[in-house]
């Protein structure tokens, strides 16, 4: 197998997905996803030279999940141990104010990622128990953070803080952090690629619109704002998650519903969003019910499509004029009806989509404004995998640098 070659992970609770890959040519040599770690109905599924294998069973934990991907990638002919990999990048999805860059993992930082889950008490703990498989597996090889706030930790002091008793804010570590960075990141600088453009030159918002969403506003290549917050249930509507609502809601759930504060948690982020509106978090199934004439998730649709446009009103003014609007992930690489809506009856402001260009069937990246619109509207699949690959092999080559 080549040297050069990075193994990038996203531990989840619950899952790991993984992919082996060239962060020079980009090229994906196999990837993977381990799912339902520690329930009696685990699997891997393991994709490598245009084959999927799959392989039902209980999985104890992490370190079980990881050492079943490298008996995969043996199978496949990838001898992860014995020949190599240049290094391990894992995403991690909250950097609080320490990490802002991808950081090469020692003890300290592997703690210091531990205490950090105070903050993101769902991922966190996850990603470490990922970060402390790999290192077991992989003794020799070096594995880099990548932070998921990252890319937001320079937010202008007035978007990142809110307004509460600031000695409650500083001592708990309460401001906007931001997430899906690596992602918005990665998506601005393809969008300056795409137009020819430096991105130190350009207005940018960003809908990045998966399961979970998050918009950005960017000036000259930096964030000046973001929708997700301290957590990343701020914000959009998602497809769990219910995105901004009045704080006091909190308080009115714990009195008058009689919850506790884990049920509130687990409402707010796992039975809201479309879910909680319409009963299906997937679109393309809110499409089929929309479609069928169901009212719920007709409204559930509407109020995410309302949601959408309000953080793009208040962009569009924060930025004071946009050059480009891109939308990314499942639902703004795939759903041409909600990029649609989202900038319908906005010429006045110079937003335009041409319906044909955005309809086109077509997955790179691409244009669907009518070329003499003044805001381009496009669409980018993002990488947050490649992205991570890059960052890793950045932190690995400066470290041989210091060595030579
Ligand atoms: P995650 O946040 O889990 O990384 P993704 O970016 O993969 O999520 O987005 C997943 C979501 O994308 C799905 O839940 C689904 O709603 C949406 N999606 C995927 N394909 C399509 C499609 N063809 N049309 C509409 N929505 C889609």
């Amino acid at each position: 197998m080549e040297q050069d070659l990075v193994l990038v992970i996203n531990s989840g609770s619950s899952s790991i997905k993984y992919q082996l890959l060239d962060p020079e040519s980009s090229v994906v040599a196999a990837s993977g996803i381990v799912e339902r770690i520690g329930e009696d109905d685990g699997r891997i599924e393991h994709h490598a030279d245009g084959e999927t294998t799959e392989r039902p069973g209980r999985i104890a934990d992490h370190t079980a999940g990881l050492r079943l991907v490298f008996d995969a990638f043996s199978a496949t002919g990838h001898d992860l141990v014995g020949e190599g990999v240049r290094a391990v990048g894992h995403r991690v999805v909250h950097g609080g104010e320490v990490f802002y860059q991808p950081t090469l993992i020692d003890d300290a930082v592997v703690a210091a990622i531990a205490d950090l889950s105070v903050l993101a008490p769902l991922h966190n703990p996850a990603n470490v128990a990922g970060i402390e498989s790999a290192r077991a597996l992989l003794p020799g090889v070096p594995q880099v953070a990548v932070f998921d706030t990252a890319f937001f930790h320079s937010l202008p002091a007035a978007a990142k803080t809110y307004a509460i008793d600031a000695k409650v804010a500083a001592a708990h570590g309460i401001r906007k952090y931001g997430f899906h960075g690596t992602s918005h990141e990665y998506v601005s600088g393809r969008v300056a690629e795409l137009l020819g453009r430096d991105s130190a030159e350009l207005n940018q918002i960003i809908f990045h619109l998966g399961n979970g969403a998050s918009a950005s506003a960017l000036r000259g290549g930096r964030p000046i704002d973001t929708t997700m917050g301290l957590t990343p249930l701020e914000g959009l509507v998602m497809g769990t998650r219910s995105g901004d609502l009045d704080p006091g809601i909190v308080p009115h759930l714990v009195r008058s519903a009689h919850l506790d504060i884990d049920q509130v948690d687990t409402l707010l982020n796992r039975d809201s969003g479309i879910k909680g509106l319409s009963g299906v978090n997937d679109f393309r199934e809110l499409r089929r019910l929309i479609e069928s004439g169901d009212q719920a998730a007709r409204l559930a649709y509407d109020v995410y499509i309302h949601r959408l446009r309000r953080y793009l009103g208040a962009y569009l003014i924060e930025l004071g004029g946009v050059d480009a609007i891109t939308f990314t992930a499942g639902v703004g690489e795939n759903s041409p009806q909600v990029r649609a809506d989202a900038l319908a009856d906005l010429a006045r402001f110079g937003i335009e989509v041409d319906q044909a260009e955005n309809s086109a069937k077509g997955h790179g990246a691409r244009r669907i404004s009518p070329p003499d619109a003044p805001i381009a509207v496009l669409v980018v699949p993002t990488n947050e995998e490649l992205a991570i690959a890059r960052a890793a092999r950045q932190v690995v080559a400066e470290l041989e640098l210091g060595r030579s």
